[in-house]
């Protein structure tokens, strides 16, 4: 099977009860659509509910890990391709590479770390893939908020905010990631990463 739309998402590694149906609700939208979930390759949290989701609709799911993280346990050896990889920086790229496009849902300091990277190498034009944060339940309220302040203490600009597509409403959303991949036409190089 030849995906048409491969999407990388960053979700948290615990199972808070308020997000679950939101993770399964991403790997439904995407495997009712044949599309491919690229993700860090966990079992565990809102990242294994939604590669289970993804699967169990028929969709497509790459997990990418580190041989430290598998070493413990943490791997989905279920999925449809599993890569083990030395460092998380190789992980990273990997999974950037095999992107069409990025997610945030709710997560922890993972997550972030993963957002602002992508957003990072976005801003830098490392890559011109679309990158989204889903706002479920306002959970990303707060930082929002503060990264709004950063622009008015002149850290950041609209610009910079700009390169990231908010919503809250998932089909809306996952919608307007689709559009903005088929139609960008700037260039990825992600091997100085
Ligand atoms: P967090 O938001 O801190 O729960 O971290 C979640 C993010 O970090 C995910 O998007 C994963 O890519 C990565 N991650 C954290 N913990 C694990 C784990 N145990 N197994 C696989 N990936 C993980």
């Amino acid at each position: 099977m030849n995906p048409g739309f491969s999407l990388c998402v960053y979700c948290g590694s615990r199972t808070v009860p308020a997000f679950v149906d939101v993770a399964a609700a991403v790997g439904r939208w995407l495997g009712e659509r044949k599309c491919q979930l690229v993700y860090g390759g966990g079992n565990n949290g809102l990242m294994g509910v939604m590669a289970d989701a993804t699967l169990e609709a028929g969709g497509r799911v790459v997990g990418i890990i580190p041989h430290a993280l598998v070493d413990r346990e943490f791997a989905k050896l279920d999925c449809t391709e599993l890569h083990v990889v030395d460092t998380m920086h190789e992980r990273k790229r990997m999974m950037a590479e095999r992107a069409d496009a990025f997610l945030a849902l709710p997560g922890g300091i993972g997550t972030f770390e993963e957002l602002f990277e992508v957003w990072t190498w976005r801003q830098l034009g490392y890559h011109d893939k679309p990158v989204g944060i889903l706002n479920a339940q306002g959970y990303f309220d707060p930082m929002l908020a503060f990264l709004r302040s950063t622009v008015a203490a002149g850290f950041m600009n609209d610009w910079q905010m700009d390169l990231v597509q908010v919503g809250a409403d998932l089909p809306q959303l996952l919608q307007a990631l689709t559009q903005a991949a088929r139609t960008r036409t700037g260039t990825v190089d992600l091997s100085e990463i």
